[in-house]
């Protein structure tokens, strides 16, 4: 079994949205991943729990990774590092002289060193000024650079989620109910690649629908399908995995990742004010936007139980926050 620290307060809780579920005509619960700390909080720490034991055991003592200048998934690798005992530098994507808000400002009131690129060079060349990121801190300093991609969306950053899925299986066995479907939002894809490979591996028979918000349906299909093949390696899980077991829906990007619409900032408010539930604007808003529309349309059958997870993000909603009409 491949081995973890333990950064999450886990298992996290699963509750029931009662009004949604009245309005919607479905069994709505939640599983609330965003609670898996504060600092710390959302989907990343069950990934980096994986990587940064590597990290650990093989005497890294920088962690380099990259994303959106208000990355979740930035914010939670230096909050993590820093607990740790180790330093953290940051590629951001950015235009010029970003302003100190969101994630970014925890990133900067933790002090993890700070790098920028531009969306092209995000697009064609991360990894590679990553590398050379390490490449002068060794120079600089002596330090051994251990280098997380996008997301922390690999093999070994998939076991988060895999362990995950076996945690609603636990947590289906105490209370008795069995969700017919597991939802959550899509970014990097290694959060939807620990779910589905536990789902067939475990034989759980249910149906998990991805939301995309970034990239579409045939990009993460076939990202997500090479995450699950290498983790049934790394893991030694005996399913074979195939694109089929995979169901992407890129229908509520809407403009762009990051980027709001009027309509999902108002459905964030509606929710907010019928459950109490904050929902982030750039991947759970529109993943369960996405789940309200196809239940509209009978794409998610009446009664049935069906599980979102709330991934987090709650830090990316408060540069957004001028968007939203009142
Ligand atoms: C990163 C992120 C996701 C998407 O997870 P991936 O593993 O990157 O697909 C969903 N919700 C929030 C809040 C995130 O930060």
């Amino acid at each position: 079994m491949i081995q973890k620290i333990s950064l999450a307060n886990l298992p996290t809780r699963i509750d029931k949205l009662e009004r949604l579920s009245e309005d919607w005509g479905i069994n709505l619960f939640i599983k609330r991943d965003d609670q898996t700390g504060s600092e710390l909080s959302g989907n990343k720490i069950r990934k980096l729990e994986y990587l940064l034991k590597h990290a650990i055991d093989n005497n890294y003592d920088t962690l380099i990774t990259t994303g959106g200048i208000q990355s979740n998934h930035c914010r939670a690798t230096a909050v993590a590092a820093t607990m740790l005992g180790l330093k953290c530098e940051l590629l951001l994507r950015s235009g010029d002289n970003p302003k100190i808000e969101g994630n970014y400002f925890i990133d900067r009131l933790l002090g993890a060193g700070i790098n920028f690129c531009n969306a092209d060079e995000y697009r064609d060349s991360r990894d590679e000024i990553m590398n050379k990121i390490g490449e002068r801190l060794f120079k600089e300093r002596g330090s051994k650079c251990f280098i997380i991609p996008e997301g922390a969306s690999n093999a070994l950053g998939s076991l988060g989620y895999y362990e995950a899925m076996s945690e609603i299986s636990e947590q289906e066995k105490l209370t008795g109910t069995v969700f017919d479907t597991v939802v959550v939002a899509v970014g990097s894809g290694g959060t939807y690649s620990g779910l589905c490979t536990a789902n067939k591996e475990l034989s759980l028979g249910k149906r998990v629908l991805g939301f995309a918000v970034a990239s579409d349906r045939e990009y993460f299909t076939n990202k997500i399908h090479n995450i699950n093949v290498e983790a049934g390696e790394i893991a030694g899980l005996k399913s074979v995995f195939t694109e089929d077991d995979i169901e992407i829906n890129d229908k509520y990007i809407g403009i762009g990742y990051a980027l709001s619409r009027p309509e999902e900032l108002a459905f964030i408010r509606h929710i907010a004010s019928r459950e109490a539930l904050i929902l982030d604007p750039v991947y759970t808003g529109k993943a369960m936007y996405g789940l309200y529309n196809e239940i509209k349309e009978g794409k998610v059958p009446c009664g049935s139980n069906v599980l979102f997870i709330h991934t987090g993000g709650l830090f990316g909603l408060f540069p957004k926050q001028d968007q939203f009409v009142f």
